[in-house]
């Protein structure tokens, strides 16, 4: 029966990371996969969540099922940390999902039960995976300008007047900070004037948010998501915490619906659980509990923290050397952007084939839309990508 199928495109990014893998070179730079790395190269269990592992290791009496939502312990500590006091507890639905991908997914599922005929309107670029998830959900995608391939920031005016013409019923997918894959971000004011076009058309905010923590701070990152909840009517959160609590294989995320009342708060929370059930039943609960310990534990959410600003200043670091090395190389400010990006990614702006050239001459890995994960740099490989870069001629 299955000689009907077609063959699906391969990961581009697990493609490359093979690549990588069979390079003999020794001074070969892996910037592909979106992962956090070390100076070592080790993606490490972060202290506090080892320490979680034990203490639940030695308390844990019971794996017996949870809610279809997950355990609602750990939406409230989730709700807390992402969205403070902006919006009211008792008008968010929430619910645990596998990782960020699964947020989005339920997130878009819930959507199409709703409006079937609804546009998501996406930035471009954004994350290969939404627009997969989209298509395979046959949901019409709509992309707004975002990337100005001249300064390597956001392309504002161009933003605004695409997201302009989306409507009521509409859903417009923003990145909620540390923006994947260009690692270009909206400023405050720029905010709020997305959120003044979001009130005049009508349309629906999705936020992803898969990186809170990684670009100016745990609180700064969710400002933008917070300004947008207690701005509009009703709004969706997807949060990963693969990257921040560095449990990317326990796949913990959450999506949260928030509502403009409590009136719609069952119904909500209702189709979450729905939508739970039939996708995986009850989500995965390892990861989740951790974090809610960490969160939940004054001493475990301040090691976690600590640890969690030591990850941000290494990548902040490696931003302003690679700036300042291209700085002197090039003898020109052109690449100052890297230093102005937040996040794990920058996107160097580059061609595919000169993305190909640092990779064959000087083997030097990243996406073909020349999106660098910024975390697989070390103060030995910095000087090395800048010659690189200057040598194929970015
Ligand atoms: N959204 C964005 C923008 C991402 O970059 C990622 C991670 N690559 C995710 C969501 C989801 O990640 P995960 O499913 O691993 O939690």
């Amino acid at each position: 029966m299955f000689e009907t199928l077609k063959a699906q495109p391969a990961d581009k990014i697990l493609a490359l990371m093979q690549l990588y893998r069979d390079d003999p070179r020794e001074t070969k730079v892996d910037l592909g996969v979106g992962v956090y790395k070390d100076a070592t190269g080790l993606t490490p269990v972060m202290r506090a969540v080892k320490a979680a592992e034990h203490k639940l290791w030695e308390t844990q009496d019971s794996k017996v099922y949870t809610g279809l939502a997950g355990d609602p312990a750990f939406a409230d500590a989730m709700f807390t940390m992402l969205l403070g006091d902006a919006v009211p507890r008792n008008t968010t639905a929430a619910a645990a999902t596998p990782g960020g991908t699964g947020a989005c997914r339920q997130a878009f599922e819930m959507i199409q039960m709703a409006r079937p005929d609804a546009r998501v309107f996406v930035s471009d670029p954004t994350w290969p995976n939404h627009l997969s998830i989209l298509k395979y959900l046959n949901i019409e995608v709509v992309p707004y300008r975002y990337f100005d391939e001249e300064t390597r920031g956001v392309d504002f005016d161009g933003m605004i007047a695409d997201l302009k013409t989306a409507k009521k019923g509409d859903v417009v997918l923003l990145h909620g900070c540390c923006h994947n894959p260009t690692g270009a971000n909206l400023n405050a004011a720029e905010w709020d004037a997305v959120i003044e076009v979001l009130l005049q058309t009508g349309a629906t905010p999705m936020i992803d948010i898969a990186y809170q923590g990684f670009g100016d701070g745990l609180e700064a990152d969710a400002a933008a998501t917070r300004k947008v909840a207690a701005a509009v009517p009703e709004c969706l959160i997807a949060a990963s915490c693969s990257k921040n609590f560095g449990i990317y294989r326990e796949r913990t995320g959450l999506l949260m619906v928030v509502a403009a009342d409590t009136s719609a708060l069952t119904l909500n929370q209702g189709t979450l659980a729905f939508l739970n059930r039939q996708n995986y039943s009850f989500p995965p609960d390892h990861g989740a509990r951790l974090v809610t310990m960490i969160l939940n534990d004054d001493a475990l959410r301040a090691d976690w923290m600590a640890e969690l600003e030591e990850v941000r200043n290494t990548m902040l670091g490696l931003r302003t050397a690679l700036a300042s090395e291209l700085q002197k190389l090039s003898g020109s400010d052109r690449f100052g952007f890297l230093a102005q990006h937040r996040g794990m990614f920058s996107r160097l702006g580059t061609t595919p084939d000169k993305v190909e050239a640092l990779r064959d001459k000087h083997g030097i890995y990243m996406v073909g839309d020349s999106r660098m994960n910024i975390a697989g740099l070390n103060a030995e490989s910095v000087p090395i990508l800048a010659r690189a870069i200057i040598d194929v001629g970015i």
